[in-house]
């Protein structure tokens, strides 16, 4: 869908004259870019940009594949206000009629520079058209929803000199660097000139209420977390969450032999309940959205505690090493996510396992954590007709995929299956070398060398087995072609078997799971009827999330978007549900569910015994590796 050519003076030949171009390779003529957030409360970024140009033909595209995303998520229908000026007068444009993210100029002769501007709208509720970046109090400013560059450039060759302006009294953090001397001119702040891949890696976080803590006194490089919040109060971390961060810092350090790919780190952490809890990796920063009361309600924290952790370590896994087909030159180029197995699925295991190290979750809670997704993944039967792969390739399609038939269809599942995958490669290595190493050689070798050097080094499946043998030798080849490619039945639970644990399921609430219902204000009962619920919540409220095939529910005709009404004839609630599954244990009565589909009401007969079924990791008494991996290794940072 891109337009192909690249409009260089090598490309145009002789029709160079005619051919407009952005005048690149003089490094001191940079795009000038000023981005004024002062209407951030109303939704709404201004942009600014002046593009150094020659006369003639000119296109200049919005960034489309957005770098963490793995997709084309560049949210083209909120880009507004495009106006196009040279000399104070308005040049025409017209997009591209196939690749809408194109837009195409004729630079009128003697003209040498372009004005662009550009206001970018931002949404209130994240939909198919980009998410909230805002909220009353706060702001995120991703750079890529407010710029244009030459089509067909690469973006390391781009070069911006950005600046903003923040919110009066607003502060701001952001992994840029302010321009020596610049200072604050007329309210804006002037960063140094980046290239324009820089530029996308480093997004601005700016905030009424903003807080930034020193995660690593009196050291040479920088790390931070900053804060910004929408109350004073839910940016105070308390001095156990202070010190479990700065143990982070301290595990990533042992891990990776002290090997920093960033010149300092800083956490953008935007706290507000008006934000999709998400986070968004670069090199130098990473842009994290978290509910407002993410540190003072412990359910919340408990279902979030990894998100930093995996965060920081993609600075090493996915920033710095690649895999090859998502290293592309410019944000136009489409991405293959084949890879994104080793790209999310190890940092979601190192997510997990450096949330334990650094005493963001107790060992306790791992285990629940574990029990809950090795539960979840087992169970799924989209598993018979879709390979891990697959949900790999088709990345870019299921991050929007609704909730509704997941267990049918699979989600992003390279994420949490490739976390039991790397626990078993994790085992292998230990039982192959006695004990003597363990997947963090691994990662010493594969993320570790060019050590504190900013760049991309790519990467294919060849690489990353070469790299496992050298660690310890194996079939590394066969191991992981089989799980990638497996249909079942059941979730690769090697791992959990190898480490001293097995799957087990009993009538007590996992405390993952019990956390994950407070906060999303649902009921999962799927390892006993075979279905969750939305409890409240608007539109939403009662509605059946998905429904596992072959499960009681499924058996007796429930379907994902019915409206559960009530349970044995009595309005239905979390406590009426799981009161009706303990009471049919000792009964032959089946449990009745009222559901309304499409105004339409009937009553389920459910023929269950079972009662209440919760996934727990028990131990075999074989040796306790799962501990061994979870437990800190670096030296306990002081308090
Ligand atoms: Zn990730």
């Amino acid at each position: 869908m891109r337009l192909a050519a690249a409009r260089t003076g090598i490309v145009c030949g002789i029709i160079f004259l005619l051919c407009g171009t952005v005048v690149r390779g003089q490094e001191n003529a940079p795009i000038k870019l000023e981005v004024d957030l002062r209407d951030a409360v109303k939704r709404v970024y201004h942009a600014n940009m002046e593009f150094p140009v020659k006369p003639g033909k000119l296109t200049l595209v919005y960034p489309k594949w957005i770098p963490g995303e793995h997709s084309p998520t560049g949210a083209i229908v909120d880009a507004t206000g495009l106006h196009f000026r040279a000399n104070g007068k308005e040049i025409a444009w017209r997009r591209d009629d196939v690749d809408l993210f194109a837009f195409h100029c004729e630079v009128p002769a003697g003209v040498t520079s372009l004005e662009v501007t550009l206001d970018y709208l931002l949404p209130v509720e994240s939909g198919t058209a980009g998410v909230p970046s805002t909220s009353a109090r706060l702001a995120i400013l991703p750079w890529n929803l407010v710029v244009l560059y030459p089509d067909g450039a690469n973006s390391d060759d781009v070069k911006f000199a950005p600046s903003i302006r923040v919110p009066e009294g607003w502060k701001f953090a952001t992994a840029l660097q302010m321009s020596a001397g610049s200072g604050a001119k007329e309210g804006a702040v002037q960063f140094e000139t980046v290239s324009l891949t820089a530029l996308v890696d480093s997004p601005v976080l700016t905030g009424a209420f903003f807080k930034t803590y020193d995660l690593a006194p009196g050291q040479k490089i920088a790390h931070r977390l900053n804060l910004a919040a929408d109350s004073s109060a839910a940016t105070a971390l308390t001095n156990a969450e202070l010190q479990h961060m700065r143990q982070l810092i301290a595990e990533m350090d042992t891990l990776f032999n002290g090997a920093k790919h960033y010149r300092h780190y800083d956490f953008l952490l935007a706290l507000s309940d008006h934000l999709q809890p998400n986070g968004l990796e670069h090199h130098e920063s990473s842009d994290n959205r978290a509910p407002e009361r993410m540190w003072l309600d412990p359910d919340a924290f408990e279902t979030l505690a990894d998100l930093l952790p995996h965060e920081y370590f993609h600075s090493w896994n996915g920033k710095y090493r690649r895999p090859a087909g998502l290293a592309t030159r410019n944000y136009q180029e489409p991405m293959k996510g084949d890879l994104l197995w080793v790209y999310e699925g190890l940092t979601q295991y190192y997510g997990t396992m450096l949330a334990a190290r650094s005493g963001l979750w107790t060992a306790q809670e791992l285990r629940e954590t574990l029990a809950a997704t090795a539960a979840y993944l087992n169970d799924r039967p989209g598993r018979t007709w879709r390979d891990l792969e697959d949900t790999a390739i088709s990345a870019q399609i299921l991050y929007s995929a609704r909730s509704g038939g997941s267990s049918w269809r699979r989600s992003a599942d390279y994420y949490d299956e490739s976390t039991l995958i790397w626990l078993e490669a994790d085992t292998i290595i230990r039982r192959e070398s006695k004990g003597q190493k363990s997947l963090d050689d691994f990662c010493k070798k594969f993320h570790g060398a060019d050590a504190s050097i900013i760049k991309v080094a790519p990467y294919t499946l060849d690489d990353v087995v070469a790299t496992m043998n050298a660690v310890a030798p194996y079939d590394w080849n066969k191991f992981f072609e089989e799980r990638i490619h497996s249909h079942g039945p059941g979730a690769p639970l090697g791992g959990l078997a190898n480490s001293g644990w097995k799957l087990t399921f009993n009538e007590t609430m996992n405390d993952h799971q019990r956390a994950d219902e407070e906060s999303e204000h649902a009921i999962d009962v799927s390892f006993s009827l075979g279905f969750g619920a939305h409890a409240s919540g608007g539109d939403d409220a009662n509605s059946v999330i998905d429904v596992i095939p072959g499960s009681p529910a499924a058996n007796a005709g429930i379907a994902p978007g019915m409206h559960l009404v009530a349970v044995n004839g009595r309005r239905w609630s979390p406590d009426i549900l799981r009161a009706a599954i303990r009471a049919a244990k000792n009964s032959t009565e089946p449990i009745e569910l009222l559901l309304e589909n499409d105004d339409y009401f009937r009553v389920f007969s459910l023929d269950y015994h079972g009662g209440e079924r919760y996934p727990h990791l028990t131990a075999t008494g074989g040796a306790d590796v799962l501990s061994e991996i979870a437990k800190r290794h670096a030296p306990a940072v002081e308090k």
